[in-house]
């Protein structure tokens, strides 16, 4: 009979390996494939995001710093948030659960989802567990869980597409807002992929909002913009 990996013991435990950044046994650092003996004290720890571990670590070969996202098929709400705060999500809900799988470990993306089996798949190395079936919650979750907080730029990507909207001047696309926005605001952004408008508004303040509730929200300024119509 083969002793069990590491990896087996941990998702027999009902955690999906993406939750794990650190495996020692005995106090030595160990990777998931690791056999387990009788007597093995292991030691299991979360990942971690506020401290670089990469030179202790041996259960993936590079830590992941580069915070892109792809949402699953169920997350789009989540993926939209998480565009209007400026950060790199990508969500198709045509998808199945191998496309998702094989996208996120190909564009080095953090796997976000609420389904565990999804995450135990072995391909799978980078990944959150999404614990609340709110969407602003769910964006609130993640922001904590990668340490975000400071790296938000509000409105700053198309909640559409996944784009990096551009400043367009005011007078190309006053015409196409409604008379009170056009009234009212001055800076105005494009999405170049779908010709959406943004300018700061009703989401905008929606979105600040949320963001406040945080304490370390302070950094939320920058380029304010607002969805356009749909
Ligand atoms: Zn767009």
């Amino acid at each position: 009979m083969g002793r069990r990996s590491v990896k087996d013991l941990i998702e027999g435990l009902g955690v999906p390996h993406t939750e794990v950044d650190l495996v020692l046994v005995n106090g030595q650092s160990v990777d998931f494939s690791y056999r387990l003996s009788p007597g093995d004290r292991v030691s299991i720890y979360p990942v971690f995001e506020a401290l670089d571990i990469a030179g202790v670590t041996a259960v993936r070969p590079q830590p992941l710093r580069l915070l892109r996202f792809l949402a699953d098929v169920h997350l789009g709400r989540l993926a939209g948030y998480l565009r209007l705060a400026g950060f790199d999500t990508f969500y198709d809900n045509s998808w199945d659960d191998e496309q998702i799988a094989e996208t996120a470990v190909r564009e080095h993306r953090v796997l976000l989802t609420r389904d565990r089996g999804l995450l135990m798949r072995s391909v799978v190395t980078h990944g959150y567990l999404v614990r609340s079936h709110r969407p602003r919650e769910q964006l609130r979750e993640v922001l904590d869980r990668f340490d975000l907080w400071g790296s938000v730029r509000p409105l700053s990507r198309c909640s559409v597409c996944n784009v990096v909207v551009e400043a367009v001047e005011r007078e190309k696309v006053v015409e196409k807002v409604a008379p009170r926005t056009a009234a009212h605001c001055e800076e105005f952004w494009l999405c170049p992929s779908c010709g959406r408008i943004y300018w700061q508004g009703a989401h905008y303040r929606s979105l600040m909002a949320l963001l406040s509730s945080h304490s370390s929200s302070a950094e939320t300024e920058g380029r304010p913009r607002e969805p356009g119509p749909p």
